[in-house]
């Protein structure tokens, strides 16, 4: 069985080390980090790498500069921050590749590291050239990828220089396999997935992968309303795809049993989106026609509550209302309350994947501990966990 390759499978000292992470952080319109979190979580590694004496080239990209360059998407504030993380020097250069980069890159002594300039900066990064692979190759002799939430791109410096260089995986994402795989291979039963967010083509993969292998599958948020519509229910104004009542109904007619998908009993309702709005909540088949469906109702809350305190293991991703207006914040906070509670008294092990669901929780106050793993990378997490390969990943399997 070929198994993933670590920085702990060989031995960085003295070695040009090509290490690719995802420093592509929010900026606001001043250019200042917003959240670093994805700065910090690849830390370990390159403190690892550092303490091992490697000669370390640190490669990102940041947002979508097409090819070009472009001024405000230069990595010059990202490194900068990472000295201040780090509390060493980190040179940054203006190019990606080339002989000026190849001559700073011949001046780093072990255990020092320099940053290279936004690789999307140049077409070839995207296209997974192999010209533009071979520039970025010569500058070293040892590839790490750590950059989980690329890592679904078959970019040159996620997944291409692995076809060239000894290729091993970082700490973040050995960490992020070790949480996720054993989800789609051999979950600690009884497994629940809690599904919510706005829509059913992001999360129809994750479905039908487990249905296959969780026992329960609770479904919130506007995802619910396709599925209550595809029932025959009134949805009113919700959000809601009409177009794929024929998909949502041929899920539930894959279910192992018909307690296996979990739909809401009850929600909350309203005729406007503010935070201000006024609230009913009704009965599954009473939903006036003239309001929105925003968040699980809380009969629904309690039968959610009920099997996520009876589960070993417990998958999430996106938040079960319209959680940007506080009036439809209920239920997604419950229900983390739930899992965190869930996590306390009995160990349950629990995942939150998906772009916006940590983002939900850390803003309705909950905090990393109350879970057992969150995951970095959002399309990344999605796309492996509807039972696709990562290219970024697979390079570093031998
Ligand atoms: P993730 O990024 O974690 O996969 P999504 O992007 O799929 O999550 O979903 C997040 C969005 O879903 C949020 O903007 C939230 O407001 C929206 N949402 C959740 N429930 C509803 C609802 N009932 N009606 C409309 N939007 C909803
Ligand atoms: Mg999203």
């Amino acid at each position: 069985m070929p198994t993933l390759q670590t920085i702990r499978d060989f031995d960085p000292t003295g070695k040009r080390v090509l290490l690719r992470v995802d420093f592509n952080v929010p900026q606001n319109e001043q250019g200042m980090i917003t959240d670093d979190s994805r700065m910090t979580k690849a830390l370990p590694t390159i403190k690892y790498l550092l303490e091992k004496g490697a000669k370390l080239i640190i490669m990102s990209h940041l947002g979508r500069p097409d090819g070009e360059v472009k001024e405000n998407m230069r990595l010059t504030p990202i490194a900068k921050h990472l000295e201040e993380l780090l509390g060493k020097p980190v040179k940054k250069l203006d190019e990606t590749i080339g002989e000026n980069v190849k001559q700073e890159v011949e001046k780093l002594q072990n255990g020092e590291m320099l940053m290279l300039e936004n690789t999307r900066f140049y077409p070839g990064e995207e296209a997974n050239d192999p010209e533009f692979i071979k520039q970025l190759a010569d500058l070293g002799e040892v590839f790490v990828n750590d950059g989980f939430g690329v890592s679904h791109r078959a970019h040159a410096s996620s997944t291409g220089l692995a076809s060239v260089l000894p290729a091993y995986a970082g700490f973040l994402i050995e960490k992020e396999m070790n949480a996720l795989q054993p989800l789609m291979a051999n979950p600690k039963q009884p497994f629940t997935v809690i599904l919510g967010g706005a829509k059913i083509k992001d999360k129809i993969g994750m479905i039908d992968q487990f249905i296959g292998k969780a026992q329960n599958i609770l479904i919130g948020g506007g995802l619910a309303n396709t599925f209550i519509g595809a029932l025959d229910h009134e949805v009113g104004q919700s959000l809601c795809e009409k177009d794929k009542y024929d998909l949502a109904k041929e899920l539930l007619g894959k279910a192992t049993s018909p307690e296996q998908i979990i739909l809401p009993t009850d929600v909350v309702t309203a005729k406007e989106i503010s935070n201000t709005a006024s609230i009913e909540t009704v009965a599954i088949n009473t939903v006036p026609t003239d309001t929105k469906i925003l968040d699980i109702g809380p009969q629904t809350i309690e039968a959610f509550k009920k099997i996520i305190a009876t589960s070993a293991t417990i998958l999430w991703n996106g938040p079960l209302g319209l959680t940007e207006f506080t009036p439809f914040q209920s239920g997604t906070r419950a229900v983390a309350q739930a899992v965190a509670d869930a996590k306390k008294s009995t160990g349950t092990f629990s995942v939150l994947g998906g772009g916006d669901t940590a983002e939900v929780l850390k803003t309705l106050g909950f905090h990393e501990e109350d879970f057992g793993h969150i995951s970095t990378g959002g399309g990344a997490s999605l796309e492996f966990l509807s039972g696709k390969k990562l290219p970024g990943i697979e390079v570093l399997y031998r």
